[in-house]
């Protein structure tokens, strides 16, 4: 089977943990050049230096981004493009979730406004750059690449369905990354510029599992998981390398859902 990346250029946010650095890893070895960037310089290197000793005929950096900064974001975007020629997909794909984010009452408003900077402002100034860049992108038969790109930005299970174990922002956070998606979608859509959002269900990631660090806080959402699980990061990369590929060239707008069936139940198997 041809590499499904081959010669595209991707940048990933979050790429030294969990879902960003199992997708640096899988783009790579599907043929991209990555741009592997986290606020945690070291963790992308070593994403970064993974790619290397395993796909030796891509190219790959690490640079630092706090998508919490603008400007650290407008940087990123310019290396992809100065380094590698051009920005075929941008996955906004880090977040955070605070451990004082609480319910209404109690969440203060440094922690909502902490949470929608990263969560959201930095989505869409990933977009934002991403875009920009995209424009730019020629079409280029010889080495399958197209105009315009894809954007794929990491929403959450919770912007669908409520949860009685409250993140009032992340979950805030998370919705305005589906509703900001689609409109981006729409308005981009006859410049060959995808833009969907990826929503995984709750992963054996440490973003989670420190959240979830007592047996009883695990047993209290494992009832609710069809497939009596918690997925996988790898599972989710493989969901956004379907969007990011030609595979998906008439997708666009979507809730791509990859969540062990999570927002489809109502009783769940035991
Ligand atoms: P993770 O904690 O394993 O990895 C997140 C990475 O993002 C880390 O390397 C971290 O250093 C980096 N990061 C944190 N703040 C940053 C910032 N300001 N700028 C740049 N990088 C930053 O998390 P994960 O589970 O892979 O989560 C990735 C995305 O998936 C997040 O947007 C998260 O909200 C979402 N998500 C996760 C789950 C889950 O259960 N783990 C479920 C639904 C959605």
């Amino acid at each position: 089977m041809p590499a499904r990346l081959q010669h595209k250029v991707a940048l990933i946010t979050g790429s030294g943990s969990g879902i960003g650095l199992e997708s640096t890893l899988l783009f790579a070895s599907e043929g991209a050049h990555v741009l592997a960037t986290d606020i945690n310089l070291q963790a992308a290197e070593s994403a970064a230096a993974l790619v290397s000793q395993r796909y030796p005929d891509v190219k790959v950096k690490a640079i630092k981004v706090d998508v919490g900064k603008e400007a650290d974001i407008k940087a990123a975007v310019d290396v992809a493009v100065k380094e590698f020629g051009r920005l075929d997909i941008m996955f906004n794909n880090a977040g955070i979730m605070h451990p004082e984010d609480d319910n209404a009452l109690n969440t203060e408003e440094k922690i909502w406004d902490l949470t929608m900077q990263i969560n959201l402002k930095g989505v869409w100034w990933g977009c934002k750059y991403a875009i920009l860049a995209m424009r730019e992108n020629k079409k280029d038969e010889s080495k399958g690449l197209k105009q315009g790109g894809s954007i794929i930005n990491t929403a959450s299970f919770v912007a669908i369905l409520g949860a009685a174990t409250p993140q009032l922002a992340y979950t805030a956070s998370k919705g305005a990354v589906l509703a900001m998606t689609r409109e981006l979608a729409m308005v981009h859509a006859r410049e060959g510029i995808r833009v969907n959002s990826i929503c995984p269900g709750p992963l054996k990631t440490p973003l989670l599992m420190e959240f979830l660090n007592t047996p009883e806080k695990k047993e209290r959402r494992m009832v609710h998981l069809p497939m009596g699980r918690f997925g996988e990061a790898i599972e989710i990369a493989r969901g956004a390398l379907f969007l990011a590929s030609d595979d998906s060239t008439y997708v666009t707008g979507t809730d791509f859902m990859v969540d062990g069936g999570l927002t489809a139940a109502y009783v769940t198997p035991v």
